[in-house]
């Protein structure tokens, strides 16, 4: 598989002006065309340093890819750059300055001569024609290796990138592979538990599997390369059914599946109302909770035990869940009734203030989820009537 660096050019980026969206997009299509992405840099509008690093990307990957810095002006140094690092000079191309003098003719745009500069291309370079802005694009291939020039309006950047480089760099490179990820959720169980659960995994090469950890959930990415979908698909399934061996239920979703979308998958399904009371939560947590079945209601944490308690006597399943705050700790009680059944819980977390909170929804979320799992629709099965 070949290699690739991104350097994205303008100091507007390193002023923090813009927000760099360009190498996002670039590294998402790497990774779909399986080129390796080794590294991504900034830099400003300095040709001095921008040549030293285009040499330098040069020597490490087989594509290097730039955005921006490509306009009429002095501040636009990326094609006397790509020049230098090549050790050459920039040609004028007549039908290239015509195509740019017909775009600003029909805009009915005033063209000066600084615009002459958008014609000039580095000598030996294969020009990449942009009918959606004025400044046409580079590819310089040499020894090997590539150096790629586009544009920094993410509009033309894309434009080009799907029309031309990769047609051009399947056209030059093997791109059969394709790099595919999949992240499985899991809540409530502490991410030292888990990468104790997975080690040996985590150890693999191809596919890899990565934990990353939230408050109150953990989540686990399995990246497989293959040299087609279906295969890096099977890859991932593999591993996938290995790792669900290990954590059974404890993995509440996939992808883009949340825990409160979940339950009300679950509830949906069910034939009980069920109802969850919230005591000490902020109003905006929970969205997305509410369903068919499922119903909440906030009341204050002073309140909280009365309420939860002549609600024990309702014919549904009822979750009361009471968030408590300390400048030392968060705690959660969570209750969960059903005519038969009760459970308690009582949890503590010690995690910076800000992400209490965050934790506090994910457990008594992923608490809901396994009552419902384990017991409701349990008992659903067993006592239909
Ligand atoms: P043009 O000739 O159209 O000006 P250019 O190649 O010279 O193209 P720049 O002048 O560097 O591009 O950038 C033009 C605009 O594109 C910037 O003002 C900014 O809005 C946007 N842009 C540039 N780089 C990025 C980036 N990495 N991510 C998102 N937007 C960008």
């Amino acid at each position: 598989m070949p290699t690739a660096e991104l350097i994205a050019i303008g100091t507007e980026l390193l002023l923090g002006e813009i927000v760099d969206t360009n190498t996002k997009y670039l590294a998402r299509q790497l990774r779909d065309y399986g080129v390796d992405l080794y590294r991504s840099t900034t830099v400003g509008d300095n040709l001095q340093r921008i040549t030293t690093l285009m040499k330098e990307a040069l020597s490490r990957a087989d594509i290097v890819i730039t955005t921006g810095g490509l306009g009429p002006t002095v501040d636009d140094p990326t094609r006397e750059a790509a020049a230098q690092a090549f050790n050459t000079h920039n040609e004028f191309h007549p039908e290239l300055w015509e195509q740019i003098r017909q775009r600003f003719l029909k805009r009915a745009m005033n063209i000066s001569d600084n615009n002459r500069k958008q014609a000039m291309i580095p000598a030996g370079a294969v020009v990449v024609e942009n009918p959606v802005g004025t400044a046409p694009s580079f590819i310089i291939p040499q020894n090997g290796k590539v150096l790629i020039c586009l544009p920094g309006v993410p509009r033309e950047m894309e434009y080009l990138m799907q029309a031309s480089i990769i047609p051009w760099l399947k056209n030059h490179f093997e791109m059969s592979g394709i790099i595919k990820a999949r992240v499985l959720h899991i809540a409530a169980v502490s991410e030292s538990k888990i990468d104790e659960m997975v080690a040996d995994l985590e150890a693999m090469t191809n596919p890899t599997v990565g934990l990353l950890a939230h408050p109150g959930v953990v989540d686990i990415r399995i990246t497989a390369k293959a040299d087609s979908e279906q295969n890096a698909n099977e890859m991932i399934e593999g591993l996938e059914k290995i790792i669900r061996q290990r954590l059974g239920n404890d993995i509440y979703g996939v992808d883009d599946e949340t825990l409160p979308l979940i339950i009300q998958k679950l509830t949906e399904k069910g034939s009980n109302p069920i109802k969850v009371i919230l005591g000490g939560f902020s109003p905006e947590t929970f969205k997305g909770l509410e369903g068919k079945n499922l119903s909440i209601e906030r009341v204050e944490p002073s309140r909280f035990s009365q309420i939860s308690i002549s609600d024990l006597s309702l014919q549904s399943p009822v979750f009361s869940c009471l968030y408590t705050p300390t400048p030392e700790h968060s705690r959660i009680d969570l209750n969960f009734s059903y005519p038969n059944i009760s459970d308690t819980m009582t949890r503590e977390y010690m995690g910076a203030p800000g992400l209490r909170e965050e934790w506090a929804v994910n457990f008594c979320l992923s608490f809901i989820r396994h009552q419902l799992i384990s017991k409701v629709y349990q008992e659903e099965k067993n006592d239909p009537g």
